[in-house]
């Protein structure tokens, strides 16, 4: 029986390597469903390459291109935002890949579940923003998210078969990003271009950004907390510069299990999609002899305040997730183009969270509203 896959978020990073993983496995996969954003050249480009039954352009201005383009294909093609959260409801579609980057992947991956799809969630920032109302609604509509974050997949990986064993810690690793071990004089004036230059992992911008200030680990540690309902105190980071462990689960005898590869986003991906299957792969295999030395290294939540901002958040709870994971998104759109430095994200963050009033209990609604004004505020701060 062939998983019938619906990608939102085609175009980005981890949407791209999914088609590769489909494309690769013609006899485990069907393509249904792909969504792009804005970049209409690639999703035409996917679509006459991967051959979904379905397309969506977010941008309504870029439908007729699309549209005109495919014309000559059994493909049908939607514009607009209402349409992204229309496709995942589509019968023949038995999982959804919610590989968009940020806030707008939320409305999307709640309809899919609501409409009881499997999720393969690589959109951290949905369960950032409304982690407690995914956890009830997957509980309600029997709905499995598979993790596709690799510190998450890692952790999934290591419980398979534990479902006996409460775990009593994890421990998420971290690359450190490209500044690692820098000093506070010299993040001040460190450009995006070496920003965006990760040691370990190829990925998109934002990611990349999150990955270098370490907010990304931030986002996971919030990330694990509702993905495997754990306290925070049982989430721990711990830099590991080789990305080769991808994280590490500890139970309550002492054991620790650790799961390792080369890193590269495509096994968590096939992991996903595959579940409860492994599936044959031909990437390269680790070997001991080109990392004789693992290592870790505390890490440095001074000169990277924004993990420690998410710790605090995340003890927050309520809407102070939400805002900071909208406060962050709009500094770093601000880093990538050049209006605030690097160590100024930081401060962006932790005074919206100060100004944009608490809420304890949010619903839907409150996260739109709370996610709105943590923008206005952040642009503010920066003087837009
Ligand atoms: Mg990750």
């Amino acid at each position: 029986m062939k998983k019938h896959i619906a990608i939102l978020g085609s175009t980005g990073s981890i949407g791209s390597q999914a088609l590769e993983v489909i494309e690769k496995n013609p006899d485990l996969f069907n393509l249904e469903v792909i969504t792009g954003g804005s970049n209409a050249s690639l999703l035409i480009r996917q679509a006459i390459k991967h051959r979904p039954n379905h397309v969506v352009i977010a941008d309504e201005r870029k439908y007729q291109d699309v549209s005109d383009a495919l014309s000559g294909y059994p493909i049908k093609v939607y514009a607009g935002r209402e349409a992204l959260s229309e496709v995942v409801q589509i019968d023949s579609v038995d999982l959804v890949l919610a590989s968009m980057v940020g806030f707008t992947g939320l409305y999307p991956t709640l309809t899919a579940i609501r409409s009881g799809k499997n999720i393969a969630l690589a959109n951290k920032e949905t369960l950032v923003v409304a982690g407690k109302l995914i956890h009830q609604l997957s509980e309600k509509f029997k709905v499995n998210i598979y993790p596709v974050d690799s510190e998450h997949s890692a952790i999934f990986q290591c419980i398979s078969g534990e479902d006996q064993n409460p775990v009593e810690k994890i421990y998420l690793t971290a690359s450190g990003g490209p500044f690692r071990g820098k000093s506070r004089k010299y993040l001040e004036n460190v450009t995006k271009e070496e920003a965006l230059k990760h040691p370990n992992w190829s990925m998109g911008n934002k990611v990349t950004i999150d990955s270098a200030t370490l907010m990304n680990k931030g986002l996971e540690v919030i990330e694990a907390r509702w993905l495997f309902d754990l306290k925070p105190a049982q989430i721990d980071v711990i830099v590991h510069p080789q990305s080769i462990i991808h994280s590490i689960v500890q139970f309550e005898d002492g054991s620790m299990k650790a799961q390792m590869s080369l890193p590269d986003m495509k096994l968590p991906i096939s992991y996903a999609f595959g579940y409860p299957k492994r599936i044959k792969s031909d990437q390269a295999r680790f070997q001991f002899m080109d990392y004789p030395n693992l290592t870790f290294e505390a890490p440095d939540i001074k000169n990277f305040r924004n993990l420690a901002i998410a710790y605090k958040a995340l003890g927050q709870e309520g809407n102070s997730p939400c805002i900071m994971n909208a406060a962050n998104e709009i500094a770093v759109d601000a880093f990538l183009h050049g209006q605030v430095g690097f160590l100024k994200m930081s401060d962006i963050i932790e005074e919206t969270l100060e100004t944009v009033e608490y809420i304890s209990d949010p619903d839907f609604e409150d996260f739109i509203v709370s996610d709105r004004e943590a923008r206005k505020v952040a642009n503010q701060l920066i003087g837009k």
